[in-house]
């Protein structure tokens, strides 16, 4: 065990005897040594242990499992063309549909010179393509667990053969209310498998999955279990709720950063945010799940081609996202469930390189920030952070905003204050800035006007413009829990 989860080894991938065609793939991807959960999952998986994985993303925990699947799957790949020849052997459960299309993208890379064949499905985009991939037969399927049942009941998929299960980011399916899902799933399966469960956080409710539908697992810890990623430097700026987005735009500039991801903690909060930033001019984009799968995958793609400077997204959206060399991630809002702190800092710093996890912290989080301390077992850096916003909102002791001006004068530039409004307040004493009742629009300029509408939305759709004033500007409860969007 060690804290380093993300340190290259000595270890060699010639080690494991694992075929040539997956070293040549290996060393196709630019992989030159093991990372820890790879040097200790490999020779477990391959060896046809059930494994309980300690590992957060970026560890190189999908390398970890999908290789030795590779290799043990190989004396049964077929060059038939006949779907018989290749029934699902291996199968992947993701929580979230950027985690499933980014594990297909690895495993498809990992089994490019077999001829094993995999295909992932999720929600939120039209089954038939996705049927019809599974009719021409499929070895390896990653899938996010409603849209598996899906093909289940209309028969497309077929898991009567698989040998091989990996529940992905196991702890972020129970969190969005996977697990009624996981147990259908795991009916379904031959009792007669291997079981490799991966979890950032080991809570009771993950141990007791695990003793349910694990034999004798071998534990592999790379990462003290809901501890963070050593190279990711964390500070925690205090700053006024009203100043957050100023912040921001500081964090950003002043270090320069060029890609970064901003953590909110609602839909509406993400939206709202991006259109800040976006007037403050950073190129800025939401990602959560009231946009279309379409537009999500986009938003993305304009995000790892660097043409996006500030992706905005909801713990949900960005769960498992993974971004080469993402320097840093904000957190606009402290989470409410200490663990997606974890998760959230876990996107930068991957495998190997160093990130900074920037923290906002306004008075009210106090609770918030006391979890994570708790839960990361140390206290955080907290620095005072001064933001040259002029002109902000407060309230008066009865809750109503009143202005006022900063002692340092400045520009005249208007904050929203929509943070600091209290819940179920409609007073206001100017009027809202009517993009508050606008749905998003992402911009042109980071999101190609080419979102195919038809698609189905991603989760169930609830238009800002649809919302009450009071709950635009924050007057309604925000749940711990996020509706699991596939
Ligand atoms: P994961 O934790 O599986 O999401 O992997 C995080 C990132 O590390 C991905 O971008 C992988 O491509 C990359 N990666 C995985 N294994 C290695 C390795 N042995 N050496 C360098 N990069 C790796």
């Amino acid at each position: 065990m060690s804290d380093t989860a993300t340190t290259p080894t000595n270890a060699t991938f010639d080690q494991f005897g694992l075929h040539a065609d997956i070293l040549k793939a290996i060393a196709e991807q630019g992989y030159t040594t093991p990372t820890p959960i790879q040097a200790e999952a490999i020779p477990v998986v391959l060896g046809g242990r059930d494994v309980m994985g300690a590992a957060q993303t970026g560890t190189g925990k999908t390398a970890g499992f999908s290789l030795p699947i590779i290799q043990r799957l190989l004396p049964l790949a077929s060059t038939s063309a006949s779907p018989a020849r290749h029934p699902v052997r291996a199968l992947i459960l993701t929580p979230t549909r950027e985690l499933a299309d980014q594990v297909a993208a690895n495993v498809q890379a990992y089994a490019k010179h077999t001829s094993l064949r995999s295909a992932v499905v999720f929600g939120g985009v039209d089954m038939n393509p996705q049927s019809a991939e599974l009719r021409r037969g499929v070895e390896i399927l990653i899938a996010t667990p409603g849209r598996l049942l899906d093909h289940v009941q209309q028969k497309t998929a077929n898991l009567g053969q698989v040998q091989i299960l990996v529940l992905d980011e196991a702890d972020r399916m129970l969190d969005m209310g996977f697990l009624p899902d996981l147990q259908r799933i795991l009916n379904l399966l031959p009792a007669e498998r291997q079981t490799l469960l991966f979890s950032a956080t080991f809570s009771p409710e993950i141990k007791k999955l695990a003793s349910t539908y694990l034999r004798n697992p071998q534990t592999i810890e790379v990462a003290r279990s809901n501890s963070t990623a050593t190279n990711v430097t964390q500070i925690v700026y205090e700053v006024a709720e009203g100043d957050k987005t100023g912040a921001v735009v500081k964090l950003i500039r002043d270090r320069g950063l060029k890609q970064v991801i901003v953590f909110c903690n609602s839909k509406i909060g993400a939206s709202r945010l991006a259109r800040q930033l976006e007037r403050d001019g950073v190129v800025a984009t939401a990602i959560h799940g009231d946009r279309t799968q379409s537009e999500r995958m986009q938003a993305l793609d304009a995000f790892k081609r660097g043409e996006i400077e500030a992706l905005v997204a909801t713990d949900v959206a960005a769960r498992g996202l993974d971004i080469a060399e993402l320097p840093a991630v904000i957190n606009f809002d402290l989470p409410f469930n200490a663990e997606d702190y974890v998760h959230r800092i876990g996107r930068t710093g991957r495998a190997g390189a160093s990130g900074d996890a920037l923290s906002l912290f306004s008075p009210n989080e106090r609770k918030q920030l006391a979890d994570i301390e708790k839960l990361i077992k140390r206290p955080l850096d907290v620095q005072r952070l001064t933001v040259d916003t002029p002109v902000r909102h407060h309230h008066d002791e009865r809750g109503a905003p009143r202005r006022e001006r900063d002692d340092r004068g400045g520009s005249r530039r208007r904050t929203t204050g929509a943070h600091e409004r209290p819940h179920g307040t409609h007073h206001r004493q100017q009027p809202v800035d009517d993009f508050f009742l606008k749905p998003y629009e992402p911009s042109p300029s980071a999101v190609s006007a080419a979102a195919k509408r038809d698609e189905a939305p991603a989760a169930p759709q609830k238009p800002a413009s649809k919302q009450p004033l009071a709950a635009l500007l924050g007057g309604f409860g925000m749940p711990r829990k996020t509706t699991p969007s596939n």
